[in-house]
């Protein structure tokens, strides 16, 4: 079995985010040589997610207006915000997920129709690590 890892880091303008990566894993598929397997994709950090969905900017905004909701920014109104601001970040992370795992069919991620691979950033505005991990032979 042969075994792949690298990082990419993504660096948003915007405190809140959701960016396409799936070229990036894409590419680091490629440079593994595995043509079956498994690819696992997640942030190194706890305030942000990696996530299948549909590559569609208004569902974008849906999912990032639905979480403001769920779990709002509040400078004040969190117990986490000690000298930090970022709870609401944890709390969208933990709602939106933590990793993607797509299976990897004939050197290819084997995805559904309209599947897509996301970064969803909740506090950016500074360097962050994503891993990408692919198995297989
Ligand atoms: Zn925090």
């Amino acid at each position: 079995m042969k075994s792949y890892r690298k990082e990419f880091m993504i660096h948003t303008k915007e405190r809140y985010a959701i960016v396409r990566i799936t070229d990036r894993v894409e590419e680091a598929l490629r440079e593994s040589g595995i043509r079956e397997g498994l690819c696992l994709v997640n942030p190194m950090h706890i305030t942000a997610s990696v996530f299948i969905n549909d590559d569609e900017r208004g569902l974008h905004s849906d999912f990032l207006a639905w979480l403001e909701k769920i779990a709002p920014y509040d400078r004040n109104g969190y117990r986490h915000n000690t000298g930090e601001d970022n709870a609401d970040a944890h709390l969208k992370r933990a709602i939106m997920g933590r990793e993607a795992v797509v299976a990897v069919t004939d050197g290819r991620l084997d995805f559904g129709t309209w599947e897509q691979i996301f970064y969803g950033e909740f506090d950016g505005r500074r360097d962050k690590r994503v891993l990408m991990k692919i198995i297989g032979e």
